[in-house]
């Protein structure tokens, strides 16, 4: 598996990273507090995503 610390979050949301590492994703995105499931963008608020999750 490839490393992901080297890797930009587009290049992690092309390989399909985000369906496959949610988790791990989102610690990588933080503190943000909404990411988008479809886009892999995280943002302040829900409203500037089209398919957000909220992050804890
Ligand atoms: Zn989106």
């Amino acid at each position: 598996m490839s490393n992901t610390e080297d890797k930009t979050l587009c290049a992690l949301q092309e390989e399909g990273y985000i369906e496959s590492n949610m988790e791990n994703f989102k610690k990588l995105i933080q503190p943000a507090h909404f990411f988008c499931k479809n886009c892999g963008r995280s943002a302040v608020s829900e409203n500037n995503l089209c398919n957000p999750e909220k992050l804890s």
